[in-house]
């Protein structure tokens, strides 16, 4: 799986490693700050639900 490396809405670093990852079925990645204020949990570009990235470490 690719794993995007920046929010798309704000740019921010979002690591493999990070917890603020949200991703839609289509890998659309954006932060939780955006996910939760902007988008109210829905991708812009695909209208997919945004749920958190897993962690590579768990
Ligand atoms: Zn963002
Ligand atoms: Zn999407």
């Amino acid at each position: 799986m690719e794993m995007r490396p920046a929010c798309e809405r704000c740019g921010v670093d979002l690591p493999a490693a990070s917890r603020d990852a949200m991703v839609c079925s289509f890998e659309c990645t954006f932060c939780r700050g955006c996910t939760e204020q902007r988008l109210g949990g829905v991708c812009p570009n695909c209208g997919g639900e945004l749920v958190r990235r897993p962690t590579r470490t768990g």
